[in-house]
Protein backbone atom coordinates (compact mmCIF):
# COMPACT_ATOMS: atom_id res chain seq x y z
CA UNK A 1 0.00 0.00 0.00
CA UNK A 2 0.85 3.72 -0.79
CA UNK A 3 2.36 5.52 2.47
CA UNK A 4 3.51 8.82 0.67
CA UNK A 5 2.32 12.03 0.77
CA UNK A 6 -1.21 12.69 0.27
CA UNK A 7 -3.28 14.76 -2.19
CA UNK A 8 -3.81 17.63 0.02
CA UNK A 9 0.22 17.63 0.91
CA UNK A 10 0.99 17.91 -2.64
CA UNK A 11 -1.21 20.16 -3.99
CA UNK A 12 0.19 22.42 -1.02
CA UNK A 13 4.02 21.88 -2.34
CA UNK A 14 3.16 21.90 -5.92
CA UNK A 15 1.36 25.43 -5.00
CA UNK A 16 4.45 26.93 -3.18
CA UNK A 17 7.37 24.80 -5.06
CA UNK A 18 5.78 24.69 -8.56
CA UNK A 19 5.03 27.41 -11.63
CA UNK A 20 2.03 28.60 -11.00
CA UNK A 21 0.85 27.74 -14.68
CA UNK A 22 0.47 23.91 -13.92
CA UNK A 23 -3.00 23.24 -14.32
CA UNK A 24 -4.59 19.73 -13.33
CA UNK A 25 -7.46 17.65 -14.06
CA UNK A 26 -10.57 17.23 -12.37
CA UNK A 27 -11.91 19.45 -9.56
CA UNK A 28 -10.37 17.70 -6.67
CA UNK A 29 -7.22 16.34 -8.53
CA UNK A 30 -6.17 12.46 -8.67
CA UNK A 31 -3.35 11.37 -6.68
CA UNK A 32 -2.03 8.34 -8.90
CA UNK A 33 0.25 6.39 -8.00
CA UNK A 34 0.39 2.96 -9.64
CA UNK A 35 0.51 2.35 -13.17
CA UNK A 36 -0.65 -1.20 -15.34
CA UNK A 37 -1.29 -1.18 -19.06
CA UNK A 38 -4.41 0.37 -19.64
CA UNK A 39 -5.10 1.00 -15.76
CA UNK A 40 -3.87 3.71 -12.90
CA UNK A 41 -4.13 3.11 -9.39
CA UNK A 42 -4.57 6.51 -6.81
CA UNK A 43 -3.29 6.39 -3.17
CA UNK A 44 -6.03 4.83 -2.03
CA UNK A 45 -5.54 1.56 -4.32
CA UNK A 46 -8.88 2.31 -6.65
CA UNK A 47 -8.61 1.64 -10.44
CA UNK A 48 -9.24 3.56 -12.75
CA UNK A 49 -9.34 2.71 -17.00
CA UNK A 50 -6.95 5.33 -18.56
CA UNK A 51 -8.27 6.56 -21.75
CA UNK A 52 -6.21 9.37 -22.04
CA UNK A 53 -2.95 8.13 -20.85
CA UNK A 54 -2.20 6.94 -24.39
CA UNK A 55 -1.43 9.79 -26.19
CA UNK A 56 0.05 11.52 -22.51
CA UNK A 57 2.54 9.13 -22.22
CA UNK A 58 2.04 5.19 -23.17
CA UNK A 59 1.29 3.64 -26.31
CA UNK A 60 1.55 0.22 -25.35
CA UNK A 61 0.20 0.19 -21.88
CA UNK A 62 1.49 1.71 -18.60
CA UNK A 63 4.91 0.11 -16.84
CA UNK A 64 4.40 -2.04 -19.86
CA UNK A 65 7.26 -5.09 -18.45
CA UNK A 66 8.95 -5.49 -22.21
CA UNK A 67 9.28 -2.02 -22.53
CA UNK A 68 10.65 -1.57 -18.67
CA UNK A 69 12.88 -4.26 -18.83
CA UNK A 70 14.60 -2.34 -22.01
CA UNK A 71 14.97 0.41 -19.92
CA UNK A 72 16.44 -1.11 -17.00
CA UNK A 73 18.64 -3.06 -18.60
CA UNK A 74 20.30 -0.14 -20.25
CA UNK A 75 20.30 1.81 -17.61
CA UNK A 76 21.56 -0.50 -15.65
CA UNK A 77 24.74 -0.99 -18.12
CA UNK A 78 24.82 2.75 -19.64
CA UNK A 79 23.36 5.57 -19.68
CA UNK A 80 25.40 8.63 -21.75
CA UNK A 81 25.07 10.96 -24.37
CA UNK A 82 25.52 9.34 -27.97
CA UNK A 83 26.73 11.67 -29.96
CA UNK A 84 30.27 11.69 -28.86
CA UNK A 85 30.43 7.66 -28.75
CA UNK A 86 29.40 5.18 -30.27
CA UNK A 87 26.38 2.68 -29.38
CA UNK A 88 24.14 0.25 -30.98
CA UNK A 89 20.95 1.54 -28.99
CA UNK A 90 20.81 4.62 -30.92
CA UNK A 91 21.37 3.09 -34.07
CA UNK A 92 19.33 0.03 -33.66
CA UNK A 93 16.25 2.14 -33.21
CA UNK A 94 16.92 4.55 -35.88
CA UNK A 95 16.83 1.95 -38.63
CA UNK A 96 13.72 0.10 -36.92
CA UNK A 97 11.90 3.50 -36.87
CA UNK A 98 12.86 4.41 -40.41
CA UNK A 99 12.18 0.78 -42.05
CA UNK A 100 8.53 1.90 -40.62
CA UNK A 101 8.30 5.25 -42.41
CA UNK A 102 7.32 5.03 -46.79
CA UNK A 103 9.50 6.18 -49.26
CA UNK A 104 12.85 7.68 -48.42
CA UNK A 105 12.20 8.94 -45.26
CA UNK A 106 14.78 7.15 -43.42
CA UNK A 107 17.18 9.60 -41.41
CA UNK A 108 16.56 10.19 -37.61
CA UNK A 109 17.30 13.21 -35.42
CA UNK A 110 16.42 12.24 -31.94
CA UNK A 111 15.25 14.87 -29.49
CA UNK A 112 13.80 14.89 -26.00
CA UNK A 113 10.21 15.92 -26.77
CA UNK A 114 7.87 17.14 -29.67
CA UNK A 115 8.52 20.52 -29.09
CA UNK A 116 12.17 19.97 -29.89
CA UNK A 117 11.29 17.70 -32.95
CA UNK A 118 9.27 20.49 -34.57
CA UNK A 119 11.38 23.22 -33.79
CA UNK A 120 14.52 20.95 -35.59
CA UNK A 121 11.91 20.28 -38.52
CA UNK A 122 10.69 23.82 -39.12
CA UNK A 123 14.37 24.75 -38.87
CA UNK A 124 15.31 21.97 -41.67
CA UNK A 125 12.54 23.16 -44.03
CA UNK A 126 13.86 26.54 -43.90
CA UNK A 127 17.33 26.22 -43.98
CA UNK A 128 16.75 23.52 -47.25
CA UNK A 129 14.33 26.14 -48.60
CA UNK A 130 16.33 29.28 -48.31
CA UNK A 131 12.64 30.84 -46.94
CA UNK A 132 10.97 31.57 -43.66
CA UNK A 133 7.41 31.34 -44.24
CA UNK A 134 5.79 28.26 -43.14
CA UNK A 135 1.62 27.49 -42.80
CA UNK A 136 0.37 25.78 -40.77
CA UNK A 137 -3.11 25.49 -39.77
CA UNK A 138 -5.79 27.58 -37.15
CA UNK A 139 -6.20 25.20 -34.27
CA UNK A 140 -2.90 23.45 -34.09
CA UNK A 141 -0.81 22.53 -31.48
CA UNK A 142 2.61 21.99 -32.42
CA UNK A 143 4.90 22.77 -29.27
CA UNK A 144 5.81 26.10 -27.20
CA UNK A 145 9.65 26.83 -28.09
CA UNK A 146 10.14 29.95 -30.69
CA UNK A 147 9.03 28.45 -33.48
CA UNK A 148 6.39 25.93 -32.64
CA UNK A 149 4.48 28.70 -30.79
CA UNK A 150 4.28 30.84 -34.27
CA UNK A 151 2.75 27.23 -35.72
CA UNK A 152 0.58 27.00 -32.86
CA UNK A 153 -2.86 28.98 -33.46
CA UNK A 154 -5.01 29.11 -30.39
CA UNK A 155 -4.39 31.83 -28.39
CA UNK A 156 -4.80 29.91 -24.97
CA UNK A 157 -1.18 28.85 -25.82
CA UNK A 158 0.46 31.52 -27.74
CA UNK A 159 2.57 34.40 -25.37
CA UNK A 160 2.58 37.51 -27.02
CA UNK A 161 6.22 36.87 -27.54
CA UNK A 162 8.13 37.38 -31.36
CA UNK A 163 6.70 34.65 -33.43
CA UNK A 164 7.59 34.97 -36.94
CA UNK A 165 6.86 34.02 -40.83
CA UNK A 166 4.42 31.48 -39.28
CA UNK A 167 0.66 31.91 -41.63
CA UNK A 168 -2.28 30.08 -40.28
CA UNK A 169 -4.45 28.92 -42.65
CA UNK A 170 -7.98 27.86 -42.12
CA UNK A 171 -8.54 24.79 -40.26
CA UNK A 172 -10.51 22.15 -42.50
CA UNK A 173 -12.45 20.99 -40.15
CA UNK A 174 -15.72 18.83 -41.04
CA UNK A 175 -17.94 19.91 -38.02
CA UNK A 176 -17.12 23.77 -37.48
CA UNK A 177 -15.67 24.82 -40.08
CA UNK A 178 -16.98 27.18 -43.28
CA UNK A 179 -16.87 24.16 -45.95
CA UNK A 180 -17.65 21.34 -44.00
CA UNK A 181 -16.00 17.95 -45.49
CA UNK A 182 -14.69 19.85 -48.58
CA UNK A 183 -11.20 19.66 -48.68
CA UNK A 184 -10.11 21.09 -51.68
CA UNK A 185 -11.92 24.27 -50.91
CA UNK A 186 -10.16 24.69 -47.49
CA UNK A 187 -7.07 24.12 -49.49
CA UNK A 188 -7.48 27.13 -51.52
CA UNK A 189 -6.77 29.10 -48.75
CA UNK A 190 -3.71 27.75 -48.84
CA UNK A 191 -2.92 29.18 -52.22
CA UNK A 192 -3.99 32.31 -51.15
CA UNK A 193 -1.72 32.75 -48.40
CA UNK A 194 0.90 31.58 -50.33
CA UNK A 195 0.08 34.28 -52.77
CA UNK A 196 -0.63 37.31 -50.83
CA UNK A 197 1.06 36.87 -47.71
CA UNK A 198 4.56 35.78 -48.74
CA UNK A 199 6.83 35.75 -51.94
CA UNK A 200 5.57 33.03 -53.79
CA UNK A 201 8.02 31.03 -51.84
CA UNK A 202 7.23 28.95 -48.75
CA UNK A 203 9.61 26.92 -46.70
CA UNK A 204 6.88 24.51 -45.94
CA UNK A 205 3.64 23.40 -44.12
CA UNK A 206 2.95 21.67 -40.98
CA UNK A 207 -0.03 19.51 -39.75
CA UNK A 208 -1.41 16.52 -37.51
CA UNK A 209 -3.59 14.15 -39.63
CA UNK A 210 -6.10 14.43 -36.72
CA UNK A 211 -5.35 17.50 -34.24
CA UNK A 212 -4.80 16.15 -31.06
CA UNK A 213 -5.06 19.27 -28.73
CA UNK A 214 -7.55 20.83 -31.26
CA UNK A 215 -10.32 18.52 -29.98
CA UNK A 216 -9.44 15.10 -32.29
CA UNK A 217 -10.04 16.75 -35.69
CA UNK A 218 -9.76 14.93 -38.73
CA UNK A 219 -8.61 16.91 -41.63
CA UNK A 220 -11.26 17.16 -44.19
CA UNK A 221 -11.16 14.14 -46.86
CA UNK A 222 -9.01 15.85 -49.90
CA UNK A 223 -7.26 18.52 -47.96
CA UNK A 224 -4.08 17.40 -47.52
CA UNK A 225 -3.29 15.94 -51.07
CA UNK A 226 -4.64 18.97 -52.42
CA UNK A 227 -1.74 21.23 -49.79
CA UNK A 228 0.81 18.87 -50.35
CA UNK A 229 0.79 19.72 -53.85
CA UNK A 230 0.44 23.35 -53.63
CA UNK A 231 3.65 23.55 -50.76
CA UNK A 232 5.77 21.30 -53.61
CA UNK A 233 5.07 24.32 -56.49
CA UNK A 234 5.62 26.85 -53.37
CA UNK A 235 9.06 25.49 -53.17
CA UNK A 236 7.97 24.14 -49.93
CA UNK A 237 8.52 20.81 -47.82
CA UNK A 238 5.80 19.21 -45.81
CA UNK A 239 6.06 18.38 -42.42
CA UNK A 240 3.71 15.47 -40.90
CA UNK A 241 3.35 16.10 -37.00
CA UNK A 242 2.56 12.35 -35.82
CA UNK A 243 3.13 13.15 -32.24
CA UNK A 244 -0.39 12.01 -30.99
CA UNK A 245 -1.60 10.29 -34.53
CA UNK A 246 1.60 8.21 -35.10
CA UNK A 247 2.33 4.55 -33.98
CA UNK A 248 -0.65 2.69 -35.13
CA UNK A 249 -3.11 4.72 -33.01
CA UNK A 250 -5.66 5.38 -35.96
CA UNK A 251 -5.33 1.79 -36.36
CA UNK A 252 -6.03 1.41 -40.31
CA UNK A 253 -2.43 2.46 -40.79
CA UNK A 254 0.71 3.05 -38.70
CA UNK A 255 1.23 6.87 -39.26
CA UNK A 256 -1.68 9.51 -39.45
CA UNK A 257 -0.91 10.64 -42.81
CA UNK A 258 -1.13 7.52 -44.56
CA UNK A 259 -4.93 7.91 -44.04
CA UNK A 260 -4.66 10.57 -46.61
CA UNK A 261 -2.54 9.04 -49.03
CA UNK A 262 0.01 11.36 -48.80
CA UNK A 263 4.28 11.47 -48.34
CA UNK A 264 5.75 13.88 -46.50
CA UNK A 265 9.32 15.58 -46.68
CA UNK A 266 9.68 15.87 -42.73
CA UNK A 267 8.02 13.50 -40.04
CA UNK A 268 8.25 14.32 -36.49
CA UNK A 269 7.46 12.45 -33.46
CA UNK A 270 7.24 12.17 -29.53
CA UNK A 271 5.15 10.76 -26.82
CA UNK A 272 4.10 7.48 -27.24
CA UNK A 273 7.35 7.24 -29.30
CA UNK A 274 8.94 6.09 -25.58
CA UNK A 275 5.92 4.44 -24.21
CA UNK A 276 6.38 7.62 -21.25
CA UNK A 277 9.91 8.56 -21.71
CA UNK A 278 11.24 11.78 -23.01
CA UNK A 279 11.61 11.27 -26.23
CA UNK A 280 11.15 12.83 -29.82
CA UNK A 281 12.05 12.53 -33.30
CA UNK A 282 12.27 14.04 -36.67
CA UNK A 283 12.61 11.97 -39.76
CA UNK A 284 13.34 12.67 -43.20
CA UNK A 285 15.45 12.23 -46.31
CA UNK A 286 19.09 12.28 -46.91
CA UNK A 287 19.05 14.57 -49.26
CA UNK A 288 17.15 17.18 -47.03
CA UNK A 289 19.14 15.90 -43.92
CA UNK A 290 22.71 16.93 -45.40
CA UNK A 291 21.45 20.55 -45.00
CA UNK A 292 22.20 19.89 -40.47
CA UNK A 293 26.04 20.10 -41.88
CA UNK A 294 26.54 22.95 -42.34
CA UNK A 295 26.90 24.08 -38.98
CA UNK A 296 27.43 21.80 -35.87
CA UNK A 297 24.29 20.55 -34.56
CA UNK A 298 24.37 18.83 -31.03
CA UNK A 299 21.61 17.54 -28.61
CA UNK A 300 23.21 16.11 -25.43
CA UNK A 301 20.56 13.54 -24.55
CA UNK A 302 18.69 13.36 -27.98
CA UNK A 303 18.66 9.77 -28.57
CA UNK A 304 20.54 8.59 -25.84
CA UNK A 305 20.75 4.80 -24.97
CA UNK A 306 18.02 4.27 -22.60
CA UNK A 307 15.08 6.17 -24.42
CA UNK A 308 16.35 4.55 -27.50
CA UNK A 309 16.33 1.04 -26.10
CA UNK A 310 13.03 2.09 -24.69
CA UNK A 311 11.81 3.01 -28.19
CA UNK A 312 12.93 0.08 -29.41
CA UNK A 313 11.04 -1.89 -27.23
CA UNK A 314 8.35 -0.52 -28.15
CA UNK A 315 7.86 -1.09 -32.00
CA UNK A 316 8.43 -4.42 -30.98
CA UNK A 317 5.96 -4.82 -28.60
CA UNK A 318 3.32 -2.83 -30.96
CA UNK A 319 4.12 -5.87 -33.71
CA UNK A 320 4.31 -8.68 -31.12
CA UNK A 321 1.06 -8.05 -29.52
CA UNK A 322 -0.99 -6.61 -32.90
CA UNK A 323 -1.56 -3.27 -31.28
CA UNK A 324 -2.35 -1.91 -34.31
CA UNK A 325 -5.02 -3.99 -35.42
CA UNK A 326 -6.41 -3.84 -32.19
CA UNK A 327 -6.34 -0.34 -32.45
CA UNK A 328 -8.73 -1.05 -35.63
CA UNK A 329 -10.95 -3.22 -34.16
CA UNK A 330 -11.42 -2.13 -30.92
CA UNK A 331 -11.75 1.60 -31.86
CA UNK A 332 -14.13 1.02 -34.68
CA UNK A 333 -16.34 -1.09 -32.05
CA UNK A 334 -16.13 1.95 -29.26
CA UNK A 335 -17.17 4.75 -32.16
CA UNK A 336 -19.95 2.60 -32.95
CA UNK A 337 -21.07 2.75 -29.76
CA UNK A 338 -20.24 6.82 -29.02
CA UNK A 339 -21.83 7.33 -31.98
CA UNK A 340 -24.92 5.39 -30.45
CA UNK A 341 -24.83 7.64 -27.61
CA UNK A 342 -24.86 10.61 -30.21
CA UNK A 343 -28.11 9.33 -31.04
CA UNK A 344 -29.44 9.20 -27.71
CA UNK A 345 -28.15 12.90 -26.17
CA UNK A 346 -28.62 16.32 -27.39
CA UNK A 347 -25.81 17.04 -25.62
CA UNK A 348 -23.73 14.93 -28.00
CA UNK A 349 -22.65 17.41 -31.04
CA UNK A 350 -20.58 15.23 -32.67
CA UNK A 351 -18.61 11.87 -32.73
CA UNK A 352 -15.52 11.57 -34.66
CA UNK A 353 -11.84 10.38 -35.37
CA UNK A 354 -9.96 6.90 -36.30
CA UNK A 355 -8.65 4.10 -34.34
CA UNK A 356 -8.11 4.62 -30.59
CA UNK A 357 -7.89 8.40 -31.11
CA UNK A 358 -11.69 9.71 -30.64
CA UNK A 359 -13.80 12.69 -29.89
CA UNK A 360 -16.72 13.62 -28.76
CA UNK A 361 -17.52 17.25 -28.58
CA UNK A 362 -20.46 18.69 -26.40
CA UNK A 363 -22.77 20.98 -27.16
CA UNK A 364 -26.11 22.53 -25.58
CA UNK A 365 -27.41 23.40 -29.08
CA UNK A 366 -27.06 21.29 -32.11
CA UNK A 367 -27.76 23.75 -34.46
CA UNK A 368 -25.71 27.05 -33.21
CA UNK A 369 -23.01 24.32 -31.66
CA UNK A 370 -22.74 25.96 -28.74
CA UNK A 371 -20.38 24.37 -26.27
CA UNK A 372 -21.11 23.26 -23.91
CA UNK A 373 -18.24 23.79 -21.58
CA UNK A 374 -19.50 23.49 -17.83
CA UNK A 375 -21.26 20.00 -18.72
CA UNK A 376 -17.78 18.37 -20.31
CA UNK A 377 -15.96 19.35 -17.26
CA UNK A 378 -19.49 17.64 -14.94
CA UNK A 379 -19.24 14.85 -17.23
CA UNK A 380 -15.74 14.05 -16.88
CA UNK A 381 -15.59 14.45 -12.64
CA UNK A 382 -18.58 12.11 -12.90
CA UNK A 383 -16.92 9.33 -15.22
CA UNK A 384 -13.69 9.68 -12.83
CA UNK A 385 -16.22 8.73 -9.68
CA UNK A 386 -17.10 5.94 -12.00
CA UNK A 387 -13.41 4.88 -12.26
CA UNK A 388 -13.07 6.27 -16.18
CA UNK A 389 -10.15 8.85 -16.96
CA UNK A 390 -11.29 10.74 -20.37
CA UNK A 391 -8.91 13.51 -21.71
CA UNK A 392 -10.53 17.18 -22.57
CA UNK A 393 -9.78 19.65 -25.39
CA UNK A 394 -10.62 21.55 -28.51
CA UNK A 395 -10.48 25.22 -28.16
CA UNK A 396 -13.39 25.56 -25.82
CA UNK A 397 -12.82 22.95 -23.58
CA UNK A 398 -16.19 20.72 -24.77
CA UNK A 399 -14.06 17.61 -26.30
CA UNK A 400 -13.23 14.50 -24.70
CA UNK A 401 -10.68 12.92 -26.02
CA UNK A 402 -10.61 9.62 -25.97
CA UNK A 403 -6.94 8.06 -26.82
CA UNK A 404 -5.94 5.07 -24.23
CA UNK A 405 -3.59 2.73 -24.64
CA UNK A 406 -3.46 0.82 -27.48
CA UNK A 407 -3.99 -2.36 -25.52
CA UNK A 408 -7.23 -0.98 -24.64
CA UNK A 409 -9.81 -4.42 -24.78
CA UNK A 410 -13.79 -4.03 -26.14
CA UNK A 411 -14.80 -4.68 -22.52
CA UNK A 412 -12.84 -1.53 -21.49
CA UNK A 413 -14.45 0.89 -24.34
CA UNK A 414 -17.99 -1.27 -22.90
CA UNK A 415 -17.35 -0.11 -19.88
CA UNK A 416 -16.32 3.63 -20.49
CA UNK A 417 -19.23 4.23 -23.06
CA UNK A 418 -21.71 2.46 -20.15
CA UNK A 419 -20.05 5.25 -17.72
CA UNK A 420 -20.47 8.26 -20.02
CA UNK A 421 -24.16 6.94 -20.61
CA UNK A 422 -25.21 6.75 -16.84
CA UNK A 423 -23.90 10.13 -16.12
CA UNK A 424 -25.66 11.64 -18.80
CA UNK A 425 -28.94 10.28 -18.21
CA UNK A 426 -28.82 11.57 -14.55
CA UNK A 427 -27.93 15.12 -15.80
N1 LIG B 1 2.87 18.31 -31.45
C1 LIG B 1 1.68 17.86 -31.03
C2 LIG B 1 0.68 17.43 -32.05
C3 LIG B 1 1.38 17.79 -29.66
O1 LIG B 1 0.20 17.35 -29.26
C4 LIG B 1 2.36 18.18 -28.73
C5 LIG B 1 2.10 18.12 -27.23
N2 LIG B 1 0.80 18.25 -26.83
C6 LIG B 1 3.58 18.64 -29.21
C7 LIG B 1 3.81 18.68 -30.57
C8 LIG B 1 4.66 19.09 -28.27
O2 LIG B 1 5.19 17.99 -27.62
P1 LIG B 1 5.97 18.16 -26.22
O3 LIG B 1 4.95 18.52 -25.19
O4 LIG B 1 6.61 16.81 -26.01
O5 LIG B 1 6.98 19.23 -26.41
Amino acid sequence: PYTGPSADEILSKRKEYLSPSMFYFYTKPLNIVDGKMQYLFDDKGRRYLDAFGGIATVCCGHCHPDVVEAIVNQTKRLQHSTVLYLNHAIADFAEALANKLPSNLKVVFFTNSGTEANELAMMIARLYTGCHDIISLRNAYHGNAAATMGATAQSNWKFNVLQSGVHHALNPDPYRGVFGSDGEKYAKDVQDLIQFGTSGNVAGFISEAIQGVGGIIELAPGYLPAVYSTIKKAGGLCIADEVQAGFARTGSHFWGFENHGVVPDIVTMAKGIGNGIPLGAVVTTPEIAEVLTRRSYFNTFGGNPVCTSGGLAVLKVIEKEKLQENAFVVGTYLKERLTALKNKYDLIGDVRGRGLMLGVELVTDQKLKTPAKLETIHVMDQMKELGVLVGKGGFYGNVFRITPPLCFTKEDADFLVDAMDYTMEKM
